[in-house]
This record gives structure tokens, sequence and C-alpha cells, in this order.
């Protein structure tokens, strides 16, 4: 490899299973890229080593595509944020994961960069990852050995660290079952208004109602721990309670016991953070809420 070179070989394979074997024959050496948004200023600012070659799946038939199979709606690796956000499946019966990815940069990134990359990024609080939290998402992971779907509750070992290494093997689709009748999804990020564009704290919520009962939710955290965290005794204590903004602290409260938030000079004291899920998450649930009775979701503050 030259001096001054990231990498000496960029790939472009027609199937997955060229991808992967081409990971296999650089042996540890190469890795996957989507949009390069995060990766290639990794490479670039010395924060990851320079590679030999770089697999890039985005153009394979198939995986750019976002689409119904079997229930679910099923997004190819090769799909953009800004592709997410213009769907309109995804605008009325995924409106958190729309309204997650339609924060991420501006323009030019969501322009290029994946939800793939997104997860396979794997920080505490990437906000497609958040959003397919909320939704109870799976990924579908390739290798040498085949594919297989993984919640993607189960895809997060440590900040940064996901069960799919990169140099062998590659996240192909993610899949969720879409807000049916009943249900609505919101999601929500508090940043600072200068400086660092880190998020202070971002939330997701689904609830799905029979009534004004909710009769099931989901509650997702970032940065809230070593992963994207899912607030799971928040959830349980939501089922079956009627979706009321008393209802709703409570909710909070519960949140913010289980959650573990930490002073960050980059992000914002936890003290301040804890006021922001005191506030935020009640607003997010009853946005939810509202668009589970209503059947409308018009994503909010996201970038076209
Ligand atoms: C200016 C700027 C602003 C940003 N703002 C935000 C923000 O507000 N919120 C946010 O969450 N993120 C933000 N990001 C980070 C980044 O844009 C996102 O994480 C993006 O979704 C990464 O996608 P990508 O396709 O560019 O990933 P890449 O950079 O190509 O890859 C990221 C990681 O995932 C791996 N990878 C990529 N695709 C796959 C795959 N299919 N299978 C397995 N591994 C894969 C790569 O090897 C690498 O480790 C920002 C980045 C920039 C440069």
């Amino acid at each position: 490899m030259s001096p001054v070179a990231y990498w000496n070989h960029y790939h472009r394979p027609a199937t997955v299973q060229e991808a992967v074997a081409l990971l296999a024959r650089h042996e540890g050496r190469a890795r996957v890229v989507g949009g390069g948004t995060d990766l290639l200023l990794e490479i670039q600012q010395g924060h990851r080593p320079r590679v030999e070659a770089l697999v890039d799946p985005t153009f394979i038939t198939d995986l750019d595509r976002i689409e119904e199979e079997g229930g679910f709606l099923v997004i190819g690796c090769g799909v953009t944020h800004s592709r997410i956000v213009a769907d309109p499946r995804l605008r009325a019966h995924a409106t958190c994961l729309v309204e997650g990815c339609g924060v991420i940069g501006g323009p030019q990134v969501r322009n290029v960069a994946t939800l793939a990359g997104n997860i396979a990024h794997a920080l505490p609080a990437g906000d497609g990852t958040i959003g397919l939290l909320t939704l109870d998402g799976e990924i579908e992971v390739a290798d040498l050995e085949g594919k297989r779907w993984v919640p993607i509750a189960d895809a997060f070992l440590g900040p940064g660290k996901s069960c799919v290494d990169a140099s062998r093997m590659l996240i192909t689709r993610m899949r969720f079952r879409p807000c049916a009748p009943g249900e609505g999804s919101a999601y929500r990020r508090v940043m600072r208004p200068q400086g660092v564009a880190l998020p202070m704290i971002a939330l997701g919520a689904r609830l799905r109602l029979d009534g004004e009962q909710i009769e099931a939710a989901r509650v997702a955290i970032g940065p809230a721990g070593p992963v994207p965290f899912l607030a799971v005794r928040t959830m349980a204590q939501l089922r079956g309670r009627p979706a009321s903004a008393d209802t709703f602290r409570e909710a909070a409260e519960t949140a913010l016991q289980e959650a573990s938030l930490r002073d960050s000079p980059h992000r914002a004291t936890a003290a301040y953070r804890t006021e922001m899920i005191r506030t935020q998450l009640p607003r997010t649930l009853a946005k939810a809420a509202e668009r589970a009775r209503t059947g409308h979701a018009e994503p909010e503050g996201v970038g076209l």
C-alpha cells in the first residue's frame, strides 16, 4: 500500500456471495463501506487503521430497495437516509425511523449515508439506529456461512462495537413490522443549538392502542448507556395503562431510573439530560399516541 493511500482497492461486488468472498480474500484487511461518511473520516483522521480494500455492497441489485415482504417493510443496505425520509410507506408506518434518519447531518450526508452504516457504526445515539430499535427491527447479516436475521436489540456489544465484523460480514437488509391501524411512533432529538453536533438525548417511542389503553409499547433512548438503549421496564409499565399525560409522566420517571446518564463535556450534564427526558419523553409518547389514535402521521423536524 502506498504511504498516502487510505485504501488500495475499491470493489463493487454484484452479489452478496461475491461481497463476502472478497472480504474473505483480503483476510481481515478489507472493510465494508456504505456512504463512507463515518468510515472515510475515521481512516483519514487516524482513528481507524488504513485498509487494503473497500467492499461496497450498495450497488448490489435488490439491496438498493425498500420493499414489502411477508408482512415486513424491508430496507436494503444501499438505501440512503434521504430515500428513507422520502418514502411514503415509511413516513406513514415507520415515522420514528423517518424522523431519526431525517435529522442525520445535512442533505449532503443524508444523500450518501446509509441506515446500515449507521447501525454497523454502533454508536449508542445513532439516530437511525434508535429509530429502528424503537420499531423492534432486525438486521440481516451475511458472511461465508450464509445469511441470518438478528434482532437489532441483540446486535450491540459496546460503544462502536456490534456483532457485525465489517471486515468479514455485512448487513444486507433491515426489516420491521410496519405500524398497523391503532399504532403510531415518534422520535425526538435534543441538540446543542451551536457547537459540537452531538445529540444530548434522542428518544423513540412506538405505541399500540386499544381504544385509550396502551396494548404494546417500545421506548428507545440514546445515549443512555454503552449501547443503544431499550427502556424495557418503562415499556412494561406502559402496557395496560391509559394513554394519558399522567401515564407518560410516570413513564419518564421510570425511564430515568433505568437509563444511565453521564456528564459529557461534549453533550450536556447528566442533570440537564435528566430534565430533557423528563420533559421530552412524555411529549414523544403523546405524539406516538396521537398518531395511533388518528392514523395520521406527518414526520416532524426532518430535512429533505
Ligand atoms: C457531517 C456529519 C454529520 C453527521 N451527523 C450525524 C447525525 O446527526 N446522527 C447520526 O446518527 N450520525 C451522523 N453522522 C454519522 C454518519 O453519517 C452516519 O452514521 C451514517 O448513517 C453512516 O452511514 P454510511 O453509509 O456513511 O457508513 P460508512 O461510513 O460507510 O460506514 C460506517 C461503518 O459501518 C460499516 N458498514 C457500512 N455499511 C455496512 C454494511 N452494509 N454492513 C456492515 N458494515 C457496514 C463500515 O465498515 C464502518 O465501520 C454524521 C456524519 C457526518 C460526516
